[in-house]
């Protein structure tokens, strides 16, 4: 839209540009043919004085009379020359000036023949009236064709500037606006309830481009609360088991009757245990969720060496899974950086157990830490069943349950969301690769301590190979 706005503005300028100087033109051509109309009348009254001062002298018998209507014949002819314009106007003034000198002369010196001089002078000065009135004539046929081209000049501009109005109008209703229109529609229409509207992607481009992008955010949304009620779902359904368990266990004890033998009670007691962790996991992710969606997560941030939440946390999982074997990697030197350790504990916790739930053949789990360009990098690598491309690029979202074991293992979707928000509110950052059928690597990148001593080489321990 800018584009085509430019133009038409470009148009407008140009057309107004050309205006102008067209009017120019004409006001000087007028100017020229006023001018030229006022000379010749000047000129014209000069010679019609001169004409009576030849008048008058020639009748008048006095000596000062006639020199002073000399005088008076001189100047009016000279000033009727200095009005003049063209060749042909300064030769019928040059012919009145020798006319009426000879005349003058005769009638000094009493010379014979005075009268045809005289009537020579009569009939040169008439002959400077008449081209001087030509003169006039011409100048005002050429003010009248200049006016006329005035008159057409600017009808033609006028009908320009309506066309040239009614174009843009029509551009503006049908290309600009109607486009914002139906954009702003669409957005009263979903802000109203309706979270099936979409905008047509059409108009100048700015417009189209605020359709698509208010189309992506409606299709964000509309996947967000797909994903929540599947999440409201998955959630229910992975509640029952849990209850399930713990109703089936109580029943084995019958209110009133006798307590089974303390074995059987043991294992009662493990189930419960069992469970009553799984729910606490649960609800912990819910209420973190809930949490960093109200931005109230609580920091307490303090300077840590990373190799003892590292190793904290896979002490954490060890012996939980016989399947599996936890291994951890760390520097010879303490890895410090400003973190809240329960946070970052909870970020490893999470995919630890990730890295165990989703490599249902066992295999190794190895977490790995080294420092590198400045950041403590952390990784957790597992052999398991991987994650497709496709769903890599939404695992970190909420109420996202990816990859064929989401039915058979309990989740809720929101550990690594809950990971990445964590990760960045300590200013670092999580990544992932994955091969399907072969494994996974989470990455997670902290900023070390600015205090922490520079090591000579920061990639003392190698990073584990891609799976
Ligand atoms: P949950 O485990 O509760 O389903 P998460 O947010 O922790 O939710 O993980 C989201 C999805 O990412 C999981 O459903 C799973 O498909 C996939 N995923 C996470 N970690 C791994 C892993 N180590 N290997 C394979 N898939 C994984």
């Amino acid at each position: 839209m800018q584009a085509s706005l430019i133009a038409v503005l470009a148009g407008f300028a140009s057309l107004g540009v050309l205006a102008a100087g067209a009017f120019g033109v004409i006001t000087a051509a007028l100017q020229g043919a006023n001018g030229a109309i006022l000379a010749s009348a000047e000129s014209v009254r000069e010679a019609e004085e001169a004409a009576i001062d030849l008048l008058v002298h020639a009748r008048s018998r006095d000596a000062l009379v006639r020199m002073d209507h000399e005088r008076r014949l001189a100047s009016h002819l000279v000033d009727a020359d200095r009005l003049l314009a063209t060749q042909e106007e300064h030769a019928a003034a040059h012919e009145a000036v020798d006319a009426v000198g000879e005349y003058l002369l005769a009638s000094r010196m009493g010379a014979p023949g005075i009268e045809e001089r005289l009537e020579r002078a009569y009939a040169a000065v008439g002959a400077l009236v008449d081209v001087n009135i030509a003169h006039a004539r011409a100048a005002r046929a050429s003010a009248a064709r200049w006016q006329r081209i005035a008159n057409v000049a600017g009808i033609s501009l006028a009908l320009t500037l309506v066309l040239a109005s009614g174009v843009l109008g029509w551009w503006l209703k049908t290309r600009a606006l109607r486009p914002v229109l139906e954009l702003s529609d669409a957005l009263a229409r979903f802000g109203g309830g309706d979270p099936l509207v979409r905008a047509r992607e059409v108009g100048p481009e700015e417009v189209a481009r605020m359709a698509r992008d208010f189309n992506r955010m409606a299709d964000a949304l509309a996947r967000q609360r797909q994903g929540q009620a599947a999440f409201l779902a998955s959630v229910a359904h992975d509640l029952r088991n849990p209850i399930s368990a713990l109703k089936l266990t109580a029943a084995a004890v019958p209110p009133g009757g006798p307590l089974p033998p303390e074995v059987r009670m043991r294992r009662a007691f493990e189930v419960v245990r069992r469970q009553a962790t799984k729910l606490e996991r649960m609800l912990n992710d819910l209420l973190d969720t809930a949490r960093i969606e109200a931005g109230e997560v609580e920091m307490r941030v303090e300077r840590v060496d990373l190799r003892e939440l590292v190793r904290a946390a896979l002490e954490l999982f060890e012996g939980t899974s016989p399947g599996h074997r936890l291994v951890s990697e760390v520097p010879d030197h303490p890895v410090p950086v400003y973190c809240d350790p329960l946070r970052i504990e909870q970020v490893l916790a999470n995919l630890l157990s990730n890295a165990i739930k989703y490599s249902p053949a066992g295999g190794e789990v190895r977490a790995t830490l080294r420092v590198a360009s400045g950041e403590a990098v952390i990784q957790v690598a597992d052999q398991g069943i991987g994650i497709s491309e496709r769903d890599r690029a939404t695992i970190f979202e909420p109420f996202r349950r990816t990859g064929s074991l989401r039915s058979a293992v309990a989740g809720t979707g929101l550990g690594l969301y809950v990971v990445r928000r964590l990760v960045e509110a300590h200013a670092g950052s999580v990544a992932v690769a994955s091969l399907e059928g072969t494994g996974t690597i989470f990455t997670v990148r902290l900023p070390l301590a600015h205090d922490a001593p520079r090591l000579a080489s920061e990639n003392e321990s190698a990073a584990p190979a891609a799976p």
